[in-house]
């Protein structure tokens, strides 16, 4: 007889954004004419940059050819052209990451469950609560605990490590998702000295790194003396580039983290990584792979950049919003998300539904993103100028 993994049946039956989609459906159904402002899910609106779609493009021209058509790819890890590509634009932010310490993928979010499967089961794991939820719910899949450390308003949803901080993983992110908030590189360096002190391994989590604009937060963990020793990095061309659709990340893992195994013998993460890798991935398409390496050449910044300011200029209109209504957040600067207290202590769900039946505008319960969630709400900068503008304006009037 087949027996399931039991872990899936003591997790949440619901994931967050098939309960908001029940919830949207459900009032669709009696308000079939309300046309819904989306402000809830992080997936962008503005299109690829030319400079990606003429390389996809092209490269979808060599596939058709035979003397340029390619199979797999040797090492599943990306083509060097990407790698390097990737490298440079980590040293033009000064970071200290070399090509072969990088391996492409298909997107942030597979990496951060699949790492998982390098760890034994012993590891005492820490998220920061609220957070993403693959980072817990990909741990709890494989039978773990998960401890957590609390992100709240005392901190500004950017906890250092508490005293006598023991854990073996912890999962950090920044910019962070859902609250916007950011490290300091003065506030990473307590990570990594305390990661290096204990023999723990940080997962950074640096898919908004693009949205960094203060010159005191670092756009990877790698920017921070030490990290090489401790540090695993996921990124993501996703928010960067509008990849949502295209699908293209990478994983950065330093020569220099190793770990002792059981026998005592010294073993690279990069290396069961890649082991790993290599057993269950089969690398990403050569077109796609073309397409994210014309996001790092001059043109593709510049036309990236652009979109980025887009959005940028929504999260300026959400913020002065809140800051007119006097209701508190974080994020918004630096980040896509800006991470609101309900007002007159509504709980996010209460809220979502309010937002929903009377202005018909959708954003996200912070519930859904742990315990510390709890009475916060999430808007995202995603939409497009005249949808914020319209939500926003909404927003203004109902709470005035
Ligand atoms: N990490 C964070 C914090 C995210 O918010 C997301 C997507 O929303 C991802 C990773 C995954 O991105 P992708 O799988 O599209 O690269």
């Amino acid at each position: 007889m087949v027996r399931i993994n039991e872990n899936f049946l003591s997790m949440e039956k619901n994931y967050l954004f098939i309960e908001i989609a029940h919830r949207i459906a459900e009032y669709k159904k009696h308000n079939p004419d309300k046309e819904l402002i989306r402000m809830g899910i992080g997936d962008v609106t503005r299109p690829l940059a030319p400079a990606v779609v003429e390389a996809m493009k092209k490269a979808a021209d060599e596939m058709g050819r035979e003397e340029t058509f390619r199979g797999y790819e040797d090492s599943g890890a990306g083509y060097d052209f990407l790698k390097n590509a990737i490298a440079q634009y980590y040293r033009q932010m000064g970071a200290d990451v070399d090509a072969d310490d990088i391996r492409v993928n298909d997107g942030a979010k597979s990496d951060c469950g699949n790492i998982t499967d390098i760890f034994g089961d012993g590891n005492t794991i820490a998220v920061t609560d609220p957070a993403y939820p693959v980072y817990v719910d990909s741990n709890l899949m494989a039978g773990r605990k998960v401890t957590y450390i609390d992100a709240n308003e005392g901190n500004g949803f950017a906890p250092l490590p508490p005293e006598g901080f023991d854990a073996d993983i912890i999962y950090l992110c920044s910019p962070n998702n859902p609250t916007g908030s950011v490290y300091t590189a003065e506030e990473l360096k307590k990570w990594v000295d305390a990661a290096n002190e204990h023999r723990s391994v940080i997962i950074y989590d640096s898919a908004y790194e693009a949205f960094i604009t203060d010159k005191d937060v670092p756009r990877s963990i790698f920017c921070i003396e030490g990290a090489r020793t401790c540090a695993i990095e996921m990124c993501s061309l996703s928010k960067t580039a509008g990849f949502t659709g295209t699908r293209c990340g990478y994983t950065v893992i330093p020569k220099e983290l190793t770990v002792t195994a059981s026998d005592g013998s010294t073993v690279r993460l990069a290396d069961i990584w890649a082991r790993r890798q290599g057993s269950k991935f089969n690398g990403v398409s050569y077109p796609v792979q073309r397409a994210a390496e014309a996001v790092f050449t001059e043109k593709g910044q510049e036309q990236v950049r652009a979109a980025i300011e887009y959005y940028r200029e929504n999260a300026r209109m959400i913020t002065a919003s809140l800051d007119r209504l006097g209701i508190k957040y974080t994020g918004g600067k630096n980040s896509p998300y800006v991470w609101l207290r309900c007002p007159d202590d509504m709980g996010g769900w209460e809220f979502f539904d309010l937002l929903l039946n009377k202005i018909q505008v959708v954003g996200t319960p912070g519930e859904g993103f742990g315990k510390n969630g709890k009475g916060y709400f999430r808007l995202t900068s995603f939409s497009t100028h005249e949808k914020t503008a319209e939500a926003m304006k909404r927003t203004e009037k109902l709470f005035s």
